[in-house]
């Protein structure tokens, strides 16, 4: 059964339910998979500068929205349902199914998220917080015990992406057969169950998880023998059934890395690029729309904030046309960093801190190889999963130097402070 007892909803935004923030409304659009094409860009991007603020991507490749009036959000998010009507996850009524993450590259898992997502779409016992991954390790070397574990711990994108995010429920194509992996109090970890087919495997955990949830919304707070039984339901509801026979023996999947980035072009046609602390100008997107003029050109979010695009004639030309508007540079000095929202857009915050991390990148005092997270309060929303360290304002009216829990990690810096974190991701 779950651990946590709920009687409400989760409360996760949506296209068509907003949170209300102090800017104004906050709708979150979550296409399948991340993937947007140019029409759909403009019209976000649109929305954004009239509500004042970037268009961002968020930890769940989704695309966000700030300082919406409620009626502009509607028109919004009509009009996206209007351009493609199986671009969103989101249905007006039901607005919030879960979340739904493939791995950007992959053209293989097209068909499979597709069908995921309309499966999904509309269901009113999927909680919305649950978090369901698509991963192609298809190139991958999986032929053998040692050579797998060693290359998946390793993972580069193409042998594990996004089975780091921490999801609920990850099915990993391999080349032989879907591998499930299951969070839970280790993290992320392989089932051993495996099934020919990857959308049927990934639909059966998430009716083997509604069925056992009780008020969970996440699979981590199913206790040992809920999981336990989900696990063997599993077994029963998969036609053929579920089973453990693949060249890659049982337990030897491991999730990919908390942040899988790789900048730049790639001889496969494809491009990933990363917007400064996920938020997108208008003179970027203006120059994405160009590039998804291309014909087979198609573009996606990442949960890891960057944008991959596919399918490009010229990588190397297009990522040249967007230098000085996104990083593109393998050895960027940006990767690795991200903020929450700061002020003066959250009343809550002591400092403006992405203009004060935006000055320490220039000053060469932040980025490079330790991943940072800078906040402007204690509450420390937003912070990514692994080891990460966050930088967070302290409150100017309290004495330099006051901590109340000043211990262990925890450096005085100026009118900041430095804690050290080694978080599980949590999707
Ligand atoms: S960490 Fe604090 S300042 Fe930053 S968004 Fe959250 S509440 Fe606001």
């Amino acid at each position: 059964m779950a651990r946590s007892r709920r009687s409400r909803p989760d409360a996760c935004p949506g296209a068509w339910r907003r949170h209300d923030a102090a800017d104004g409304a906050l709708a979150r659009f979550r296409p399948v998979g991340g993937a947007i094409d140019a029409v759909e860009l403009r019209l976000l991007a649109g929305a954004a500068a009239i509500g004042g603020s970037p268009l961002e991507l968020t930890s769940r490749g989704s695309w966000q929205v700030r300082g919406l009036a409620g009626r502009t959000a509607d028109d919004l998010a009509d009009a996206l349902r209007a351009d493609r009507p199986d671009a969103l996850l989101d249905t007006r009524g039901r607005d919030v199914p879960c979340g739904l993450l493939a791995s950007p590259r992959s053209t293989r898992l097209d068909e499979v998220s597709a069908q995921v997502a309309g499966a999904l779409r509309g269901r009113e016992d999927v909680p919305g917080r649950l978090l369901v991954a698509l991963e192609d390790r298809v190139d991958g070397d999986v032929s053998g015990v040692a050579s797998q574990t060693l290359e998946v711990r390793k993972a580069t994108p193409s042998t594990g992406d996004v089975s780091g995010q921490g999801a609920d429920i990850t099915v990993v194509l391999t080349p032989d057969t879907a591998a499930l992996l299951l969070d839970g109090p280790r993290g992320v970890v392989d089932t051993g169950l495996r099934h020919p087919d990857a959308a049927a495997l990934a639909l059966a955990a998430v009716d083997a998880f509604t069925a056992r949830r009780g008020s969970a919304w996440r699979v981590r707070e199913l206790d040992e023998a809920a999981r336990d039984a989900l696990v063997a339901d599993l077994r029963d509801r998969t036609t053929p059934p579920v089973g453990v026979l693949s060249s890659i023996p049982v337990g030897t999947l491991t999730p990919g890395p908390a942040d899988p980035t790789a900048l730049g072009p790639r001889a496969d046609g494809t491009l990933e690029v990363l917007p400064r602390l996920g938020e997108l100008d208008l003179a970027a997107v203006t120059a994405l729309v160009e590039i998804l003029g291309e014909p087979d050109a198609t573009l996606r979010a990442t949960p890891w904030r960057t944008l991959v695009l596919r399918g490009l004639a010229d990588p190397g030309a297009a990522a040249a046309s967007l230098e000085g508007l996104l990083e593109t540079d393998p050895a960027s000095r940006w990767r690795g960093l991200s903020a929450c929202v700061g002020a003066p857009r959250c009343a809550k915050s002591h400092a403006d801190v992405r203009g004060d991390l935006a000055a320490a990148v220039d000053s060469g005092h932040a980025g490079g190889t330790v991943r940072q997270h800078w906040v402007g309060c204690e509450r420390a929303c937003g912070t990514p999963g692994g080891r990460v360290a966050v930088i967070e304002a302290l409150d100017p009216d309290q004495p330099l130097g006051y901590d109340k829990h000043a211990a262990g990690d925890r450096q005085q810096r100026g009118p900041y402070r430095t804690v050290v974190r080694s978080g599980r991701v949590t999707g």
